[in-house]
């Protein structure tokens, strides 16, 4: 069995307690690997570690920056599929997802990062006769990254890249529940020559090594990915030391279904934004609005192709859909489900926990669920559930289902298909989204902008404004 240790001062130690936690393979429901317990005292040594690191690496020029995150590319590339069948081993996605989406990007993360580092550009003003000033963008210090279960490495790697890209030190902290990558990742980054220091993992629960790292007053900033809930806790402790906040939280996103769509395109992609990695992507579509005309049909189609869907071992080729990364995460799924009848709603297909035979007898797995009958506002619709569960609404006009959509308390992301540009256009700019998706679901462009609105998050990563997390601006104004 693997026993994960943590990565502090370039060197991997174990916690501080020499306790450690059980770490589930969630396809089996059994211990496989063991996970350290850590504690403000590991949190206070990688925190000095990070201190210590910081002069030398905020000094260090972006090209030699570039050179280090480029080795580190190239090892995830070597190791990916090493790495794939780890991410779904721990997280119980289908292997086949981890590679293609989870491995691949957090390679691109490191390389976007990398680079983007080297055209970082500082503006000047001239105060005409007077002045010229000119703004350094300088590194914060240590910051601290925090990220969840659902996308490990490609979360982790997310925020990890532009922090040591902008030349700050890190203290890490991936979800408890899934541990592992993060664990192979601190061995490679010992391999590729990364300075000690420069990047630490504390492995641990999150209100202990979490919040541990949020309430450090030599952490500058916190960028976090996880839920609402642990986002507000964040911003509490935080706020009154006014350290920079990035905070991605959580959605109910709508995916909002015009009569004039290209139905083929909306149906196909419809399955993958419902139901990709159990329903466990915080973009996911899980409220779905159909106009009338197309209701029934798209109804009929949906529930079929659910039931078309392949439960089994994530590491089984043929598996599209996968293990609940947790048992506790599975009964609250399921409770949302029972929530979900005694509102009204009539479960269209699924609604079920799956037993499987074999090695995966003892897994957590959830049938693909299809719900109706429900209004826009009762909890089902309102809260998150995070797993594979949609819920069906339709709708007769463009006003109604922009109200539907804007009714809850997130605003996180929300999918328009339909063939009428002036539509498309027009629907985007009223729904409360920090990201809306048109035709398609799910393609980023690493340069734009990612986050959320309302109680989906404040601040933005992605491009250059993951730089600008890490970064403060100096005026400088020189006489002439
Ligand atoms: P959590 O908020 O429970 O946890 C996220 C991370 O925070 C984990 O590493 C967790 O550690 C840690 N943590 C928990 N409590 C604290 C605390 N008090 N202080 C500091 N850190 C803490 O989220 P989940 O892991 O359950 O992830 C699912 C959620 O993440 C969903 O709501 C989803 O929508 C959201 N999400 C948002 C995304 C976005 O981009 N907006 C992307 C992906 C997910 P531990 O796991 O050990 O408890």
């Amino acid at each position: 069995m693997v026993t994960i240790e943590n990565y502090i001062g370039g060197g991997m130690v174990q916690p501080a307690s020499r306790e450690y936690l059980d770490n589930f393979e969630p396809a089996t429901g059994t211990v496989y690997s063991q996970i350290p317990d850590s504690d403000d005292r590991d949190v206070n040594l990688a925190v000095d570690a990070a201190r210590t690191a910081f002069p030398g690496w905020s000094l260090t020029p972006p090209e030699a920056r570039f050179e280090i995150l480029m080795r580190l590319v190239s090892l995830i590339e070597r190791d990916a599929e090493e790495l794939a069948r780890a991410e779904s081993i721990d997280n119980g996605k289908p292997l086949s997802l981890a590679r293609v989406m989870d491995i691949p990007r957090a390679a691109s993360n490191f390389r976007f990062y990398a680079t983007a580092a080297m055209h970082m550009a500082n503006e000047s003003h001239e105060t005409v006769g007077q002045a010229i000033n000119y703004t350094l963008r300088q590194p914060l210090g240590v910051v601290g990254c925090i990220s969840p279960w659902n996308l490990p490495l490609y979360l982790f790697t997310w925020k990890i890249a532009p922090a040591i890209a902008a030349g700050c030190t890190v203290v890490a902290k991936p979800s408890e529940v899934t541990p592992m990558t993060a664990y192979m990742l601190s061995t490679l980054c010992i391999e590729a020559g990364m300075p000690a220091g420069v990047l630490n993992i504390v492995h641990g629960l999150g209100p202990k090594v979490g919040a541990s790292i949020v309430a450090h007053r030599d952490v500058k900033a916190i960028s976090f990915t996880g839920g609402t809930k642990t986002g507000e806790d964040i911003a509490r402790t935080a706020a009154p030391m006014f350290k920079k906040l990035s905070l991605e939280l959580g959605g109910k996103n709508p995916n909002i279904i015009f009569a004039d769509c290209n139905y083929d395109q909306a149906l196909e992609t419809t399955v993958r934004s419902s139901f990709a990695n159990q329903g466990q992507i915080c973009l996911c579509g899980s409220r779905i609005f159909i106009e009338r005309p197309i209701y029934e049909r798209f109804k009929n189609d949906l529930v079929s192709r659910a039931l078309e869907m392949n439960i089994g071992d994530p590491l089984d080729e043929a598996t599209n859909l996968g293990a609940i990364v947790s048992e506790p995460h599975m009964q609250k799924i399921l409770s949302y489900i029972e929530l979900a009848r005694s509102e009204g709603g009539t479960v269209l297909t699924g609604g079920n926990q799956v037993t499987l035979n074999g090695r995966c007898a003892n897994g957590y797995f959830v049938e693909p669920t299809v719900i109706e009958g429900l209004s826009h506002d009762c909890r089902t619709n309102q809260e998150e559930i995070f797993g594979p569960v949609v819920s069906l609404m339709p709708f007769d006009d463009e006003n109604e289902v922009i109200n539907y959509a804007n009714s809850v308390r997130y605003g996180l992301s929300a999918t328009v298909w339909t063939e009428n540009l002036s539509r498309a256009h027009r629907v985007s700019a009223l729904l409360e989204s920090g990201i809306v998706w048109v035709n398609c679901w799910l393609l980023r462009d690493l340069r734009t902008p990612f986050g959320g609105v309302k109680d989906s998050g404040m601040g933005r990563e992605g491009g250059f404004e993951a730089l600008r997390v890490f970064t403060e601006e100096k005026n400088v104004c020189v006489k002439i």
